[in-house]
């Protein structure tokens, strides 16, 4: 069983790319948004660069990537693309300066030390990050991010890392077949976004939400998603397990 079609060729990626934006487009013509504001990050995790390179070649201009030292590494053997780069995994402290001196946007925030770590480093570069604060809307152990009700406290302390461009939430639902259960976790992240958007304007710019993986992304973009976060639908099924990446483990990703 193939749950995700192969992509080996570049004519792969953009068969795929290409369904992955029709499902995303239809998605949203149900929901009565405009499909112009969902943007689809691919993700390259785990994916040779000579991959990345097709899905450059695919019409790709941006990757996100879930472990800092695989990104790093994949940045700069790729350093003749014209490519913008997103961390999408939680950050240890001690990290936060490799990703302040390669990345464009960091998905995973979830904690003030780490955002001071990031701000002090970008700070000395003169560069910015766009950044989106992580959120457990799922309940499990097993996920990163803040507590839903820790999130209004979190968004107010933002403003003193004058570096950091908040674009809005993120979060991974709960991985379950029972589509109304994973619908509840995207719905809470809306529900917290408008109420950020109510209540303190200011400390959540755009207002954005990043949720929707290749599972579950037409339920996020139903629920109001403006950022899907796709690889396996785009480059073929992974053969690593998904349980790598959500245990809080220090261990790096497989190179
Ligand atoms: C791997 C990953 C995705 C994409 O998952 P797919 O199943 O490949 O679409 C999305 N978000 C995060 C944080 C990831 O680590």
């Amino acid at each position: 069983m193939m749950p995700f079609p192969p992509a080996d060729t570049v004519a792969d990626i953009e068969r795929n790319l290409a369904d992955v934006r029709g499902r995303i487009k239809s998605a949203a013509i149900r929901a009565g948004r405009d499909p112009a504001e969902v943007r689809l990050l691919p993700v390259t995790k785990t994916l040779p660069v000579e991959r990345l390179r097709s899905a450059a070649a695919a019409g790709c201009t941006e990757f996100g990537e879930n472990k800092v030292q695989e990104a790093k590494r994949k940045h700069a053997e790729l350093a003749d693309l014209d490519v913008k780069w997103s961390v999408i995994g939680h950050l240890q402290t001690n990290k936060a300066k490799d990703v302040a001196t390669f990345a464009a946007e960091f998905q995973a925030l979830d904690s003030v030390r780490v955002a001071e770590a990031l701000d002090r480093r970008l700070a000395q570069t003169g560069r910015t990050l766009d950044v989106f604060v992580q959120v457990n809307t799922s309940g499990e152990e097993s996920k990163f991010g803040l507590s839903p009700e820790d999130v209004p406290a979190f968004l107010s302390e933002l403003p003193a890392f004058g570096s950091l461009r908040v674009q809005g939430l993120m979060t991974l639902a709960l991985f379950s077949p029972d589509t109304e259960r994973v619908r509840a976790c995207f719905r809470l992240l809306r529900e917290l976004r408008d109420r950020a958007r109510d209540e303190t304007p200011g400390l959540i710019g755009p207002g954005g939400l990043s949720m929707g993986m290749s599972g579950d992304f037409e339920l996020a973009v139903e629920e109001g998603s403006t950022c899907v976060r796709v690889g396996q639908a785009i480059f073929g099924a992974r053969a690593t397990p998904d349980s790598h990446y959500w245990p809080p483990t220090v261990s790096d990703g497989p190179t």
